[in-house]
């Protein structure tokens, strides 16, 4: 997020329906701003007051004591509220009642949890009482004041509530809060307000107005917690100073009648389709929609129950998605009948909602395409870019888990991750079912086409690493009980023992039994309308990765503007190459390397044809071997002995070259250019290919684009050598053809010194293409074949917010992407940028 300047506001910004707080979003943070937009609407809204940012700043800067402007701005927004209201905080004859709420300036998690309620004492209460509430209401509401102040204010810990609460809940024989009567809940806030008084040195200040300022003290505080902190610095929201607090009046949901709390989406948040969506709980505050307790209704029992309110929730939802812009959700209390809107916000939306969102918003003409696109995630194509299940069978459920990574994924259950490895090597399709995955599973997980953990969240092993692996998962499935002894495991009444089919859907975490067909991904309707605006707005050109001529022809029909990445070492592991390859990596001079060669030549040559007259004259950017060459050798006795056989050579010949190309830091040991420098004549084979298949294809009259990609260069003599290398072969090569073509030659920029010394090796390169894979493995220098082991508990924790193999790390590697584009494009102005990964 860029950093804006706005003036420091220190004093507070009092709102009410028609009056919307005066300041920007940076200064009232994400739910003043709202409750500005609703006051602007003219929705009803229970009138208060936001202390801005540059406060909350303030108290940070103070550390301990408090600054003397929050003393003054709490005294004057209260006076303003007390006056709009009629009703004096404190004051037992016309109480005021407030709200106290964090509302950051950004969607950042870890922020105070409300306080409601504050304002209430046992003087208070009485007066309530005897005035015109019902007493069940008012104790309910102390004592929910009580608990909430010391939980967050005074920090007081959870279960000592519970432990009052569960003796009085089992001795009323009730099932919760819920059902305690007045008396119960008397008692219950007297036990509480005992905690409150003494426990841990803790104290409930007597003024109301002292509690005010101790709440706010806590939201301000909040900001600084290390989570919190860690959350932001993640985001590269560091330049955040503060949070904005905002105290409001209380609505009173929870009277008997005509009161409630409740929660709506202006379209199905599952689906998108244009309906007024959600719960309302009688009696009740914000809080007890989310408690479980009681069940609320859906907004459609509402409707019948209460046409009136429904009618109401109905048009606010309406204008306020004109307001916004886009779907909504909102918060709302009902006090004695009288609607008041809590909260608005742009509403959740699964990935198949937010496109139909998107599209019907732009054909209400309630947005235009850009604002459109601003509001769908861009994981969205990913999502509709899998295979999806053919449900139209109605196939049985099996259970429902939490949907890791999506797309789907159709195979026969095995329970161990080495019968997925043995199953793989036998061309059958698995799909890996365990308790939870640990790293010692990786094998298998890598050749498993689907995984399907009974525990686990979003963040554990199995979801971290199947998203890296791009593999459809399902997790925490809590029904299903495995036994490994036996090889089955159990759902209910079904038993699904190993080999038996099932079918994982990763956009819903749906598990069905059986071999449900998949259906191809196709950009057709929505998705490829919704890709053309994006086509409207784009600056950036979007190339494929593709290294064979069907994925070529896919990538043109998708709208692949050229290939951006065609690994040339996916091209020797086919089945017929492989062996001549290693002919070549076992070959013990020059002549031997240079036979091998020769026999791959025509091959290699063939592949390049038929991509480039796929690709038609659009660019192709080929990247020269890569890999280290111990990834082409088998690995294990059993493969070495059938390699050594195959090829009439001695095992221990086979043996001992593994070992010496063995590297001890995998992907840091002789790869990329290195293999260059010291065997010239693979990367001479490959050149020369790519040029005779670009003249051949042209004599064709096809026109072609070739551009030729060095990998893994750290030092400018590196590229200066290749480079010289690559023009004095594609020009005998132009010559012997009688063709001639221009031949881009650039470099990955995938080590951190490539990207530091860009200004450098710049001049030698007409393109760089950033590899973001490699870039971050060597800037953070993770393994990036082994994080697995630990980006679980780093997520979990939240020391990385995501995995930067999966998103960008915008702060460390992007920061070298942005350094080496610049220097590089002052030395060299026609430098092209790409970036891979
Ligand atoms: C990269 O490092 O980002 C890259 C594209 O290359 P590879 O993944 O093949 O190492
Ligand atoms: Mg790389």
């Amino acid at each position: 997020m860029k950093k804006r300047s706005s003036p420091d506001l220190l004093v507070p910004l009092p709102f009410r329906t028609g009056e919307p707080a005066p300041g920007n979003r940076l200064q009232l943070g994400e739910m003043g701003a709202a409750l500005q937009e609703l006051a602007r609407a003219g929705a009803p809204l229970p009138t208060g007051f936001i202390l801005p940012v540059g406060l909350g700043a303030l108290v940070l800067e103070e550390r301990n004591g408090v600054p003397e402007a929050l003393g003054e701005a709490i005294e004057t927004g209260l006076s303003q509220l007390e006056a709009w209201a009629g009703r004096r905080l404190g004051d037992p004859q016309a109480p005021l009642l407030v709200s106290v709420r964090a509302s950051a300036p950004a969607a950042v998690p870890m922020a105070m949890p409300a306080v409601l309620n504050l304002g209430l004492s046992e003087a208070v209460v009485r007066t309530l009482i005897a005035a015109e509430r019902e007493p069940r209401q008012v104790w309910d509401a102390y004592a929910r004041f009580l608990r909430g102040y010391g939980e967050h204010v005074l920090k007081l810990e959870p279960g000592g509530f519970e432990e009052m609460l569960e003796p009085l809940v089992e001795r009323h024989s009730a099932e919760g809060v819920y059902q305690l009567d007045a008396a119960a809940l008397e008692q219950l806030a007297g036990a509480y307000l005992e905690r409150l008084r003494g426990a841990n040195g803790a104290k409930l200040p007597a003024e109301p107005r002292e509690q005010l300022t101790q709440a706010l003290l806590a939201g301000f505080r909040a900001w600084n917690h290390s989570r919190a902190v860690a959350h932001r610095h993640a985001r590269s929201l560091d330049g955040l100073r503060g949070t904005a607090m905002v105290v409001q009046t209380m609505a009173w949901g929870t009277g008997k009648s005509g009161c409630g709390a409740g929660h709506l989406f202006s379209r199905v948040p599952a689906d998108g389709e244009k309906r007024l969506y959600g719960r309302y709980l009688p009696a009740a505050q914000g809080p007890d929609l989310t408690a479980g307790e009681r069940m609320p209704d859906s907004l459609d029992a509402l409707k019948k129950r209460d046409g009136a309110l429904w009618q109401q929730l109905d048009q606010w939802a309406t204008t306020l998605e004109r307001q916004f812009q886009d779907a909504v959700e909102v918060q709302f209390t009902v006090e004695d009948t009288r609607l008041y809107l809590l909260s608005v916000k742009s509403a959740r939306r699964s990935a198949q909602a937010a496109l139909r969102v998107a599209l019907d918003l732009v054909e209400e003409g309630i947005g235009d395409e850009r604002h459109a696109l601003r509001h769908l995630d861009p994981k969205l194509v990913d999502h509709h870019l899998h295979p999806v299940l053919d449900k139209s069978s109605h196939p049985t459920l099996l259970v429902k888990g939490l949907p890791a990574s999506p797309g789907s994924a159709v195979g026969q259950v095995v329970f161990f991750a080495e019968h997925a490895e043995e199953l793989h090597n036998q061309g059958l399709e698995t799909i890996l079912v365990r308790h939870e995955t640990t790293p010692e599973d990786i094998n298998g997980l890598k050749v498993a086409c689907g995984i399907l953990t009974a525990t686990g969240g979003l963040t554990s092993h199995a979801a971290v690493v199947a998203r890296g692996m791009g593999k459809c998962c399902v997790v925490g499935a809590t029904d299903v009980s495995i036994n490994y002894h036996i090889n089955e495991m159990t759902i209910g009444e079904v038993t699904v023992k190993r080999l038996d089919w099932v079918s994982l859907d990763g956009n819903t975490g749906e598990v069905f039994l059986g071999k449900l067909p998949q259906i191809a991904p196709t950009l057709q309707g929505g998705l490829a309308k919704v890709l053309g605006w994006a086509d409207k707005q784009r600056r950036m050109g979007v190339r494929a990765n593709a290294d064979t001529p069907e994925d070529a022809r896919r990538a043109v029909e998708l709208g692949a503007e050229g290939i951006g990445l065609c690994r040339t070492e996916h091209m020797f592991f086919a089945l017929e190459r492989i062996p001549i390859f290693r002919k070549m990596i076992l070959a013990v001079d020059e002549v031997g390397r240079a036979a091998a060669l020769a026999e791959l030549l025509p091959l290699q040559r063939k592949d390049f044809m038929d991509i480039l007259r796929v690709m038609a004259g659009r660019p192709v950017t080929i990247r020269l071997l890569d890999p280290p060459l111990n990834e082409f050798l088998p690995r294990g006795i059993r493969s070495q002995t059938r390699m050594a056989k195959a090829m009439g050579i001695p095992l221990e010949v086979i043996q001992r070259r593994t070992e010496v190309l063995t590297e001890a830091n995998p992907m840091l040991g002789h790869r990329g250019c290195r293999l260059a420098i010291t065997y010239p004549e693979i990367y001479q084979m490959q050149v020369r290919a790519i040029v005779e298949a670009a003249c051949i294809v042209m004599k064709e009259g096809v026109p072609v684009q070739p551009e030729i990609m060095v990998p893994l260069v750290s030092t400018t003599r590196e590229l200066e050598v290749i480079r010289e290398m690559i023009e004095e072969l594609a020009r005998r090569v132009m010559a012997e053809l009688g063709e001639t073509f221009p031949l881009r030659i650039g470099t990955m920029i995938e080590t951190p010194r490539a990207a530091v010394v860009s200004r450098a090796i710049a001049p030698h390169a007409d393109f760089y293409s950033f590899g973001t894979n490699d870039l971050t493995q060597m800037t953070y220098g993770f393994s990036r074949d082994d994080t697995g082991i630990f980006m679980p508990s780093y997520l979990e924790r939240g020391i990385l917010d995501t995995d930067p193999f999966i998103e960008l790390d915008q702060e460390g590697v992007g920061a070298l992407v942005k350094w080496a584009v610049e220097q590089g494009r002052e030395v060299n102005p026609e430098l092209k940028i790409g970036i891979c990964g």
